[in-house]
């Protein structure tokens, strides 16, 4: 017989969880299909998890759930070959009122399942989506699984897939797949590392994290930003880069994390031989703007990653998720008072990404990918003037410190010149504005 359901969400992401969740509360009967063995375990995340998004699902969730030390402490490093020019911000008040906490998915999302379980939603593990069950007019009604008699319908699918859109596409809500300069590809490690040193190498308490972003050296002249981010007895590394940028270099993404760990600055902090219990190698998409599908059909909404929302300059993508999520499940609720789960009802998803931190931050940044793409001066010149600027600066060696004023603006003016420079702090300011 027919199986049926009020909603089917597709992947057990934050986005897929967060939106079985708030239906699941309000009594609509939905089922999630998660195609890895269990929610979390095909997902990478370097792993800061912003607490605002999920507080609005879960008050005070940090109490129950799986997190690794609340982030007190986040770092800017800017790179030369043997130096490092730091900015950081430690700010007390997070620790009354957590901003940001350190996760592992695997752990993370397998709590948040168990959540959105009790709430009385059916998780199916091991199931992959594979197309869209439609009607006599083309619209979808539900879907098929790689399950035997495994079609179910729906009044509504939420699509939560992820990086790669491939349903996303079936639904025609994208026309064409990621270019190689929408995504990035990124890797990490997990490295052990005693809680005690860890407290002592980062100066924090067994509760407490910092997170550091780097930038410069370690990529190569690609346009990249990698992390470190303390967990409580492991130490999240890792980088990212454009798809398309890593190609043309020719270089492997894993050497790029080599040259991050190889860093005198990055040694001191992860050891001589630091210990890694897992590597992971994952996309983040990246177009901006720009490159985001249409966010709903009749019947159908997409969020989190396979709808393009992320925010990579400030790390933000699962709180994207977790948002988005709501947003599609709100929306549903809405269609069931209203009766009706075509594009007339389903536009109220659009409006609520619109009015959101979500389209206005994405709307913010939407050059700045293209920004990056064409001017690659802004990696490769700056972090090493920079840091060669304050080595002179900072060196007492009985040279004037009018002739080091002359010779770092000799230097400007050889390595960039002054108006070329002035120019590029000219385009990031728009790209940013
Ligand atoms: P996902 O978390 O990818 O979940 C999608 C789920 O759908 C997966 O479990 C997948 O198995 C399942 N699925 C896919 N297709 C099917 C199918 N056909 N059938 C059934 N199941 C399917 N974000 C932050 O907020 N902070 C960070 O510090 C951060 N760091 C990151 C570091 C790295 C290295 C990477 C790769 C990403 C990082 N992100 C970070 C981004 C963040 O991980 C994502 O934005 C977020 O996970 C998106 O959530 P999602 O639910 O949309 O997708």
């Amino acid at each position: 017989h027919k199986k049926e359901f009020d909603v089917v969400v597709i992947g057990a992401g934050p986005a897929g969880l967060a939106a079985a969740y708030v239906l699941a509360k309000a009594g609509i009967n939905v089922i999630v299909f998660e195609k890895g063995e269990y929610p979390g375990s095909k997902n990478v995340m370097g792993g800061v998890l912003y607490s605002n998004a999920m507080e609005k699902l879960v008050p005070e969730f940090y109490k129950e759930a799986k997190v690794e030390r609340n982030i007190i402490e986040q770092n800017m490093w800017l790179l030369g070959d043997n130096s490092l020019t730091k900015i950081g911000h430690k700010n007390k008040t997070w620790v009354e009122k957590p901003n940001a906490f350190t996760v592992l998915r695997a752990n993370f999302d397998r709590w948040f399942a168990s959540k959105v379980e009790a709430a009385g939603a059916l998780i199916i593990p091991k199931t992959k989506v594979e197309d869209f069950l439609r009607d006599g007019s083309g619209k979808i009604v539900g879907v098929r699984t790689t399950r035997p008699n495994g079609d179910v319908y729906a009044k509504a699918v939420i699509i939560a897939e992820g990086v790669n859109p491939i349903l996303t596409m079936k639904a025609g809500l994208r026309d064409k797949d990621l270019k190689s300069n929408m995504a990035a590809i990124a890797v990490k490690e997990l490295i052990e590392m005693p809680e005690e040193v860890i407290n002592d190498r980062f100066n924090v308490t067994s509760d407490q994290g910092a997170t550091i972003e780097l930038l410069g050296s370690w990529s190569k002249g690609l346009f990249g930003l990698a992390f470190i981010y303390t967990n409580r007895k492991t130490v999240s590394v890792g980088c990212g880069v454009f798809i398309e940028d890593i190609k043309k270099s020719g270089m492997k993404p894993y050497e790029l994390l080599e040259s991050l760990k190889n860093h005198p600055a990055v040694k001191d902090l992860l050891g001589e031989e630091p210990k890694v219990m897992e590597y992971m190698a994952h996309l983040i998409p990246e177009g901006g703007y720009h490159a985001m599908p249409r966010f709903y059909d009749d019947n159908v909404l997409a969020c989190g990653d396979a709808a393009m929302m992320v925010n990579s300059i400030h790390r933000e993508g699962s709180n994207y998720a977790l948002t988005s999520g709501r947003f599609a499940a709100e929306t549903l609720i809405e269609a069931f008072d209203r009766g009706d789960f075509s594009k007339r009802t389903l536009k109220i998803y659009e409006e609520k990404l619109r009015e959101s931190f979500i389209i206005k931050d994405l709307l913010k940044y939407k050059d700045l990918p293209r920004t990056l793409e064409k001017n690659p001066q802004l990696v490769q010149v700056y972090p090493d003037l920079v840091n060669d600027a304050f080595g002179k600066f900072l060196t007492v060696d009985g040279t004037s410190k009018w002739d080091l004023q002359k010779e770092i603006i000799d230097e400007v003016r050889r390595r960039r010149g002054i108006i070329p420079m002035v120019n590029d702090l000219f385009k990031l300011w728009k790209a940013v504005r």
